[in-house]
């Protein structure tokens, strides 16, 4: 187990990615931090299931990514709670799909703050304590947005090439000191923020569910398979191992060979 005595936190981890990448982080021993929205009853599910399962502390914060000062409350509460911030993954993120002229202005600052501003947020509380500490691994679930475009998704792809810039000049700052910040890019995977969107890509290119997943989802993506949310949270336990320490910066493709087009 190469996260024993550490502590995690991972932003919008009560369902879908960010759910797979906490039980990954406490299956390596690491304590964590559950955070998003859902049914109280099913956070407190998964919450006790991974406290049991995998013999850590898990607790959970509300905090709303939208909001710097539930974010900076989230992280004081990590910090006090656990002793420590080691891992932190910005994982929250949302979806809307509109041509750029139709896009609600609500849901551009929307995503702007939950996919991008909420990582900086984050990271500007977590880095004193990593530094202090000399460990920290900064994971930022991006997307292959974060390299290339789609119509309709103008919000969305401005906040992942954020991210990433956003990633790189935090690698160059820590450097050195023992703390790593790096992107995870993946391509379609099969979660509710992929499933929620097929409606409004039904209504804005004028196809059939079955169109959407066949010629604008998995078009995309070579291999003709969704990536799995095991397969994302596998290389965030892999960017915390020693054997990634000089991966700093960098940006990993999960996506099938999409942006290898
Ligand atoms: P999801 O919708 O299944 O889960 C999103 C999580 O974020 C949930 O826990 C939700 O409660 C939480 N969340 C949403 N708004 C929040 C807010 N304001 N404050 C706190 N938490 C909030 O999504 P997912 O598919 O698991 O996506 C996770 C990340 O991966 C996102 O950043 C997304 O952009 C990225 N991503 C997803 C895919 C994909 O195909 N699913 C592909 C590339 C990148």
């Amino acid at each position: 187990m190469i996260l024993t005595s550490k502590a995690a936190v991972v932003t919008g981890s009560t369902g879908g990615i960010g759910l797979a990448v906490a039980r990954g982080l406490a299956k390596e021993g690491a304590d964590v931090v559950l955070n998003g929205f859902g049914k109280p009853e099913e956070i407190e599910k998964a919450r006790a299931g991974i406290a049991a399962e995998f013999g850590v502390r898990a607790i959970y914060s509300g905090a709303d990514m939208s909001k710097p000062a539930e974010i900076a409350e989230m992280m004081a509460m990590a910090e006090k709670e656990l002793g420590r911030i080691d891992v932190l993954v910005n994982n929250a993120g949302i979806q809307f799909v509109a041509p750029v002229e139709d896009f609600p202005v609500e849901k551009w600052d929307a995503i702007l703050a939950i996919n991008l501003s909420s990582a900086f947020h984050t990271i500007r509380a977590a880095v004193p304590g990593m530094k202090a500490r000399g460990y920290g691994r900064i994971v930022n679930i991006a997307s292959a947005h974060s390299i290339v475009a789609s119509p309709y998704k103008s919000a969305y792809v401005a906040a992942k090439h954020g991210l990433l810039g956003m990633t790189k000049s935090v690698a160059l700052e820590v450097a050195g000191q023992g703390i790593t910040a790096n992107c995870i890019s993946p391509g379609y995977v099969w979660t509710p923020l992929v499933e929620s969107q097929i409606p409004d890509t039904m209504k804005a290119r004028g196809l059939t569910k079955e169109q959407v997943i066949e010629d604008v989802l998995l078009k995309a993506q070579p291999t003709k398979e969704f990536v799995t949310v095991e397969q994302v949270a596998a290389i965030v336990t892999f960017l915390c191992s020693d054997a990634a320490k000089q991966m700093t910066g960098a940006n990993l493709s999960v996506d099938g060979g999409w942006t290898a087009q």
